[in-house]
């Protein structure tokens, strides 16, 4: 029997593989631009820095971990986003003793168990950028920013920046009451899983798809109405800067976030291209994660947005297929060896020179080197080796010109690379 990949995990074949490199070249320019550092983290972490830092009461830690116990009995979870383990890395290895400010960026998959669907999978790729140490509301703008320019500058368009405030440990506790109160009086109209968000959790519920549920807290009061003071002035600041940047946001007095750690700001970036999974991006401040995860008191913030969503955004008529540069064709025992010769120099001067192993006849390696979108031919004729010249042909023009063999490397290497 054939095996075939696990359901909602991915293969990224050679053709789609040139917008994932795009995607994650542009992420390293910008946010390395920005003074952001790379850090990888692993792929796995003991279950519970998921559990506390995310929440027990979230989607995430409630049904969409990949949890497992390895040789040891020990619980291991997959990662389901990388914020938690970026935080844990900041704390073991003291990188506040250098510098309390930290700007991490870290690119790769992450796993949740939901059911697959387009633009939701089980394994998928986040890039994630975070600032450790700074509560100040200019950096929430900043990391904002540098989100919105990243996503210009791959080229997405028709982009909708919402912001909400989410209120902190001292004034999130009175919203999530009022909530509490107004939805209990129409739990009869919640699903089965809101009635347990009900109590558990209760600001989930504006996440639910059920149309009951939607109808519940269509009027419900907004978290934006209960923040305390300083919340206030906090989330006022924000958008002043905000607007000092130039950047046009909507309030969503709707959006509450998925995860259990945010307070304050949060906000999201979202398509009307790409229908019901619309959010490209998500983000927002979390100053109480560090001490959810047993840390010093720590502010941070930070996004995470979802390549598999950003690619299909990508625009159209850019092409991200790298195609080779020359093709050498070699129909004769001496011109396939002379081919090998010349394949190997220009693959190492970073030329895509391509030759037919196979030593087939004219005709066909011709075919191959149009199908293959070769820019140009090169035709080692036996009789013109012979006589110490070759033909090179331009596909896209069509036009041909004798070029000498001898310092026939550096020619190829001008025309090609001033191309
Ligand atoms: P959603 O509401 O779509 O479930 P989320 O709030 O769970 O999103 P985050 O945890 O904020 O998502 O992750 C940030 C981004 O990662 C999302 O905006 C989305 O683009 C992407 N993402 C999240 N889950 C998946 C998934 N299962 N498959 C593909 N992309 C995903
Ligand atoms: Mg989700």
């Amino acid at each position: 029997m054939e095996i075939k990949a696990i359901r909602g995990f991915n293969d990224i074949l050679p053709d789609e593989i040139g917008k994932w490199q795009f995607v994650e070249k542009t992420a390293r320019e910008v946010f390395e631009g920005f003074g952001f550092s790379e850090i990888r983290i692993p792929i796995a972490e003991r279950t519970e820095l998921f559990s506390r830092g995310i929440g027990e009461a979230t989607d995430i830690v409630e049904k969409e971990m990949y949890t497992f116990a390895d040789k040891s009995g020990n619980f291991l979870t997959l990662r389901p986003e990388a914020t938690a383990s970026m935080a844990r890395a900041y704390l073991e290895h003291q990188l506040y003793s250098f510098d309390p400010v930290a700007k991490l960026y870290c690119i790769g998959p992450m796993f949740r168990y939901e059911r697959p669907q387009k633009g939701r999978y089980r394994q998928f790729y986040q890039i994630d950028a975070e600032v450790f140490g700074v509560g100040n509301p200019v950096v929430d703008a900043e990391v904002i920013l540098m989100l919105i320019h990243f996503l210009k500058r791959v080229g997405l368009e028709k982009l909708e920046l919402q912001i909400n405030s989410l209120g902190c440990r001292d004034c999130r506790p009175r919203y999530r009451d009022g909530l509490k109160a107004y939805l209990t009086e129409k739990s009869f109209q919640l699903c089965e899983d809101c009635r347990r968000r009900l109590q558990a959790n209760p600001l989930r519920i504006f996440d639910c798809k059920v149309q009951t549920c939607q109808e519940a807290i269509a009027d419900a009061p907004k978290v934006i109405d209960f923040i305390c003071d300083e919340c206030d002035v906090h989330f006022n600041r924000v958008k002043e800067y905000l607007g000092m940047a130039d950047l046009d946001y909507i309030l969503n007095p709707r959006m509450v976030r998925g995860l259990d750690y945010y307070t304050r700001t949060a906000f999201e970036v979202v398509s009307y291209d790409l229908g019901s999974q619309n959010a490209v991006t998500g983000g927002g401040r979390y100053d109480n994660l560090f001490q959810e995860i047993g840390g010093l008191d720590v502010p941070g913030i930070g996004f995470a947005i979802g390549m598999e969503r950003l690619i299909s955004l990508l625009p159209k008529d850019k092409e991200f297929i790298r195609h080779p540069d020359l093709f050498i064709a070699a129909p004769g025992k001496e011109t396939h060896k002379e081919a090998y010769r010349l394949a190997n120099q220009l693959h190492i001067e970073g030329i895509r020179a391509e030759f037919d192993y196979e030593g087939k006849s004219l005709k066909s390696q011709m075919r191959r080197a149009d199908k293959l979108k070769a820019r140009y031919v090169l035709i080692l004729g036996e009789e013109e080796l012979k006589k110490g010249r070759v033909v090179l042909r331009n596909m896209e023009d069509k036009s041909q010109e004798e070029l000498p063999m001898d310092n026939l490397l550096n020619l190829l290497k001008s025309k090609i690379i001033h191309d």
